[in-house]
């Protein structure tokens, strides 16, 4: 989004493939005013087929051909829904996602890939690898490499890729008594010129891979691929690598296909003069071409101009695939052969140069240039110091410290008779006669683009005050600041919003009873929450000494997230650290409703909000560091010196603790973070809840 342009159309990227990779790149360096990008995938990380073949051997690591979307999401500022589409709405231009509300477009691009799954083979869904799509392939690769002994592996499907794979797997279980077989129904490397594959027979005949031609499969168990002549190939890892199958819910879509797959024209526009589509899951109606990377990869810049073009106005490009491309193969080693119009030539020199072409591939979309704006020359003094190095948190990272916000609550009075807490819990406690009810409001800048995982977050943010209070959820107000939108987006996203929020608080027993929303420079979300008290509240002054403390989820979202901000965020880490910070705690806080002092770790980090229920409760703790569980990355981020914008001051706030190693993570803020609960002995803990210091009768804080 640019600050002060309105967004009045929505372009949605379904498929992180190769094409839309590069034309995300494409984008953040030369984006369009006033278009709002979604980008929908399963993973936050997808494979490049050039090097997959590599990284099964062994010569690549998976760091080297991953494509972190989460990266390119922020670099084009793109909202990144993680699921997979798995229906259009032509009609009502709405793309759905399971569990999340529909995804509405002005422009949409498909580029899906295929898979080759076998749904026909008998036993292959249960312990067949089909071999795209590559993530979930390269992750079920990797864990049998590390555990097999003695590999028993059958490739499914003797063409290019099958032969590839199945020379990278012999060579990455060489000197393991590996057996390796290709199995094909016709005759291996059909589609290949004569010299091409007499030589690369040979390469498998070198790599030790046994080709099974004329062979039907009739069945793949757990230890065996069945043949229907009766043979029984033992295959502990069945890859499937014969064709690329579309994906079967484009079937539903009503747009024209093609055996399945998304019919284009010379513009890659689909029947559907909004939809565009690339890569393998489109058929060129006007050039067929096999499916292959290279031809995803050519049409980025054609589809880019195109949207873009569908967006804005002006004429089209025409995509003109080539007719023939260089196949560049890899024979298990660091060997490969070169194939073009029927002439073959191979050796180590071809493997050199492959490697080449892909490194300079990957470090296009892994080596994102910087496109902050310069400062203009002449700003008030202390606003560079003020800015620092890295963009503002959001979440609790943007939180105003500890210190400035006590002194500013130090001035309040309280002066009411129904007011049965002092400022500083979790929620307020509020009387009505018998009865007791707690209130609590949060607000958050957006950490997503996403108002749908926005909401989520915020949602289960605003709630922790109240769980952690012991309450049961009552009623919930939205505080909604939008960017500027168009009333065509304005109704798309409320709509996102008013869904999720509805489900999340619904899912407690709550209800949404109104709010507010207005426009504003960006989005920022939050919440009003109030909660029923059956017994009394779980206050931060109840801890007793020798109480074990218990926090309830990993910390680290706030160096994650900083991480993110910054474009140094690994699109797993960060997708491990959204799916933390939605999962609900209700369970959680009345499987602690007898703790003696409860709080959730946010803002002020874990060692803040210890310290405020080891002040309330006149007491100190002792922290087991070892113990305390971590979000995957946020140690290395951490250690890398990667700092929420909120840490200096949650250090600050609690002095004399040492630095580095996991004491750094105890001043970073959380969002959505855990219930940290001081407990008896004899309480029994929820699942997940780990023990991670005790409280003491020395005052302070220390760590062991
Ligand atoms: C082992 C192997 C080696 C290969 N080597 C080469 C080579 O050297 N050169 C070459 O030109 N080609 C090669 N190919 C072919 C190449 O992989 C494909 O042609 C290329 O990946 C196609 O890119 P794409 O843009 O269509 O999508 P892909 O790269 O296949 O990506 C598709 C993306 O869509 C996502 N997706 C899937 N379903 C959904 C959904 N429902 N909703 C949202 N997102 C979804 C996936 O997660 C993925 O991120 C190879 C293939 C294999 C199997």
């Amino acid at each position: 989004m640019q600050a002060g342009i309105p967004e009045t159309r929505d372009l949605v990227l379904v498929g992180g493939g190769h094409t839309h990779a590069l034309v995300m790149r494409s984008w953040g360096m030369a984006p369009v005013p006033g278009v709002r990008v979604t980008v929908i995938d399963p993973g936050p990380l997808t494979a490049y087929s050039g090097m997959l073949p590599g990284f099964v051997a062994g010569h690549y690591s998976r760091g080297d051909l991953d494509i972190d979307l989460v990266k390119l999401a922020r670099f084009a500022g793109a909202r990144l829904i993680l699921g997979p589409a798995c229906g259009l709405d032509l009609e009502a231009r709405l793309i759905e996602v399971p569990g999340r509300p529909p995804v509405g477009f002005d422009v949409c691009s498909i580029d899906i890939g295929v898979t080759s799954e076998m749904p026909k083979m008998r036993g292959f869904a249960e312990h067949g690898h089909p071999a795209k799509p590559l993530g979930p392939f390269s992750r079920a690769w990797a864990a049998y490499r590390d555990s097999a002994d003695a590999a028993r592996i059958a490739v499914i499907g003797g063409g290019v890729a099958g032969a590839e794979l199945s020379m990278a797997m012999a060579h990455a279980m060489r000197g393991r008594g590996a057996q390796v077989r290709l199995i094909d129904r016709g005759e291996i490397l059909e589609e290949l010129g004569a010299r091409a594959s007499s030589r690369l027979r040979a390469a498998l005949h070198d790599a030790g891979v046994e080709p099974v031609e004329r062979a039907d499969v009739a069945e793949v168990t757990a230890d065996a691929v069945r043949l229907a002549d009766g043979r029984a190939l033992p295959s502990t890892f069945t890859v499937g690598a014969a064709g690329a199958r579309p994906h079967g819910w484009l079937r539903g879509t009503g747009l024209d296909l093609h055996d399945g797959f998304i019919a284009v024209d010379a513009a890659l526009r689909s029947s559907d003069p909004a939809i565009f589509a690339a890569g393998d899951c489109a058929h060129l109606a006007h050039a067929p071409r096999p499916k292959a990377g290279v031809y995803a990869v050519r049409a980025a810049p054609v589809l880019l101009h195109n949207i873009k073009a569908a967006l804005t106005g002006g004429p089209e490009r025409r995509y003109r695939p080539q007719k023939d491309y260089l196949k560049l193969i890899s024979m298990g080693g660091k060997s490969a052969l070169a194939e073009r119009n029927g002439r073959a030539v191979s050796g180590q020199l071809l493997w050199r140069w492959k490697d080449r072409i892909d490194r300079k591939f990957m470090r296009r979309l892994q080596e994102l240039p910087d496109m902050t704006a310069p400062l203009p020359v002449h700003v008030a003094r202390g606003v560079r110091e003020e800015l620092g190095e890295a963009p503002l948190c959001g979440g609790c990272g943007a939180k105003v410290g500890w210190d400035t916000l006590s002194a500013a609550l130090a001035g309040l009075s309280q002066r009411r008779g129904d007011i049965a807490s002092p400022p500083g819990d979790d929620a307020a406690v509020l009387t009505f006669g018998g009865a007791r009810q707690v209130i609590t409001v949060d607000h958050l800048r957006a950490v997503t683009e996403d108002p749908a995982l926005m909401t989520r977050i915020a949602a289960i943010h605003a709630l922790g005050d109240v769980w952690a209070m012991g309450a049961a959820p009552q009623a919930a107000l939205v505080s909604l600041v939008l960017p500027r939108l168009s009333p065509a987006l304005q109704a798309r996203t409320m709509a996102e919003v008013m869904a999720v929020a509805e489900e999340v608080f619904g899912a407690e027993g709550a209800e949404i009873v109104g709010g507010h929303t207005s426009m504003g420079a960006e989005m920022t979300i939050g919440f009003t929450v109030t909660g029923l008290l059956e017994r009394d509240p779980v206050a931060l002054s109840g801890a007793r000494a020798g109480d074990r403390l218990v926090l309830t989820k990993p910390l680290g979202t706030g160096v994650i997230l900083a991480a993110e901000m910054r474009g140094r965020g690994r699109g797993d880490w960060v997708a491990g650290a959204w799916t933390m910070m939605v999962r609900p705690q209700g369970d959680t806080a009345r499987a602690l409703a007898g703790a003696h002092a409860m709080t959730d770790v946010t803002g002020f980090g874990l060692a803040g909000h210890l310290s405020g229920i080891c002040a309330s409760s006149g007491l100190g703790a002792e922290l087991d560091t070892g113990a305390i569980p971590l979000l995957p990355g946020a140690p290395e981020l951490s250690a890398a010196g990667v700092r929420s914008s909120l840490y200096p001051q949650n250090r600050a706030a609690v002095p004399g603790l040492p630095e580095g190693g996991v004491a750094d993570l105890l001043f970073d803020p959380q969002t959505c973070g855990g219930l940290l609960a001081a407990v008896s002995e004899g309480l029994t803990l929820p699942p997940g809840a780990a023990v991670i210091g005790r409280m003491t009768e020395a005052p302070g804080l220390r760590l062991r």
